[in-house]
C-alpha cells in the first residue's frame, strides 16, 4: 500500500539528512495506517555514525509513550545514507527484522540517499520475515506529476 507523506514531513526528512550529513540521520514516522503525521527526529548513537545508525532507545522509549497520548502509531522509520543509494542494506534488513520482534511488514522503511547531495533521493519499502524488500510508492500532498 502506497505511503502518504505531507509535503512538509519529506522536506523535513531531507533537511534532517543534509544538515546531519556526513553522518546518517535517522528517525520515526507517526500517524495512522498509511498516512504520516510527523516525522520525528532521534539521535543516532552509533559509534560509527557515517556509515551505520541506532537510534536512541531513550528518545524511542519517549516518543512511543507521547505517541500514544495523540492517538498516533509509530508507522515507520526512516534514516539516510550517505554514500549509497536509497534501498535497505543487509544490516538495515536483518535489523528491520529484530526491531519489529519479527513482523517487520507492519512498518515502512523510508530511505533517503544523499549521494548527489543537490538532488537527494527518497524511496519507501515494506520488509517481510523473510528478507523480501518491496517498494511501496510515495504519495503526499498537493499537485501530482504533469507531462
Ligand atoms: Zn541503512
Amino acid at each position: 500500500m502506497a505511503i502518504f507523506l505531507p509535503k512538509k514531513v519529506i522536506g523535513n526528512m531531507f533537511d534532517h539528512s543534509l544538515n546531519l550529513d556526513p553522518e546518517e540521520a535517522c528517525g520515526v514516522l507517526l500517524g495512522n495506517k498509511n498516512q504520516v503525521s510527523e516525522n520525528i527526529r532521534i539521535k543516532n548513537i552509533h559509534e560509527e555514525p557515517l556509515t551505520r545508525y541506532t537510534m536512541d532507545p531513550n528518545e524511542l522509549l519517549k516518543i512511543t509513550l507521547e505517541s500514544e497520548k495523540k492517538d498516533l502509531d509509530i508507522i515507520g522509520f526512516y534514516h539516510s545514507h550517505v554514500y549509497t543509494q536509497a534501498y535497505p542494506s543487509s544490516t538495515d534488513i536483518k535489523e528491520a527484522i529484530t526491531h519489529s520482534f519479527g513482523n517487520p511488514v507492519n512498518y515502512y522503511y523510508i530511505l533517503i540517499s544523499l549521494v548527489e547531495k543537490n538532488r537527494p533521493i527518497m524511496r519507501a519499502f515494506k520488509i517481510d520475515s523473510q528478507k523480501n524488500v518491496h517498494e511501496e510508492q510515495i504519495t503526499f500532498d498537493g499537485d501530482q506529476y504533469r507531462s
